[in-house]
């Protein structure tokens, strides 16, 4: 599922390939996504130059010349691919395919379909629902560790599950949020209001080092962040505890394996002897 190193990874990969180019066919292959698509989708891209390519947590925003932006989330299993020159035949999951003046085609790939895309005036994007309460993007400048303990003072939520809420802090998911903690050493299962202080900076230093390393890894292991197939964002990661049950800890180094536990319903990894 891709979390904010992966929209970044293919936010790098379409930029090239989409800003300063015009959209000279638009083609989507079904209504609806995890949500109807807007009314006229594809002939409002046409003819379209796109002027930016950005990310906001895990949503893409690409600027068109008309002010207007599109809107894309990949929600669980979303990839878009990029081909040079005579694509090959379409695939069962292509819902959305785009050919441009630089003679690429560009097509959204969406077996589970919880990806969506919208179209709102770029006047509008901030007031965007899901974009106007979220909280600060982790590798901005914004996002400091007084901000950080800020935002989780009071909050009586385990701070796995306070980590998600994307009003916490922008683009984490369960992977980053599982590995940021584990680097921090501290429990998934501690109340998020005690992460003041000295532990709010180990937090704050791990989820930053944390992103920024797979955004890294993101980059280098790609040509133009794209996988031999064209397909952009999902890259080969080595996780210290993110589907590591049972394996010993890398970080204590003392035998401790790798806990697995649901909180909120979604698994939690972590280690009982170094995270506390
Ligand atoms: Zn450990």
């Amino acid at each position: 599922m891709p979390e904010l190193p992966e929209v970044e990874t293919v936010k790098r990969g379409l930029a090239p390939v989409l800003e300063g180019r015009q959209l000279l066919r638009v083609i989507t292959r079904r209504t609806d996504l995890r949500w109807p698509l807007p009314e006229g989708f594809g002939q409002r891209l046409t003819n379209r130059q796109v002027m930016a390519v950005a990310r906001r947590g895990k949503f893409l925003t690409i600027r068109l010349d008309d002010d207007a932006i599109w809107i894309a989330h990949l929600g669980m299993s979303g990839r878009f691919r990029i081909f040079d020159g005579d694509p090959p035949p379409e695939e069962p999951h292509d819902h959305v395919i785009v050919e441009t003046d630089g003679g690429l085609t560009i097509r959204y790939n969406d077996p589970r379909r919880f990806g969506f895309m919208d179209l709102v005036a770029g006047a509008d994007l901030d007031a965007y629902p899901m974009l106007a309460s979220m909280g600060p993007e982790p590798l901005g400048l914004d996002f400091t560790a007084a901000t950080l303990a800020k935002r989780l003072r009071g909050r009586a939520t385990p701070i796995k599950v306070a980590l998600l809420d994307q009003r916490t802090v922008a683009g984490l998911g369960n992977i980053y949020v599982c590995e940021a903690l584990h680097q921090a050493g501290i429990s998934p299962k501690r109340m998020a209001r005690t992460l003041q202080g000295e532990r709010a900076v180990k937090l704050h230093a791990a989820i930053v080092d944390v992103l920024a390393r797979a955004i890294e890894a993101g980059g280098s292991s790609l040509r133009d962040h794209r996988q031999p197939d064209g397909a952009l964002g999902y890259f080969q990661h080595n996780f210290l505890t993110y589907g590591r049950a049972g394996a010993d800890c890398r970080r204590c180094g003392r035998g401790y394996p790798i806990r697995q536990i649901v909180q909120s319903g979604r698994s939690t990894f972590y280690c009982s002897n170094c995270q506390r």
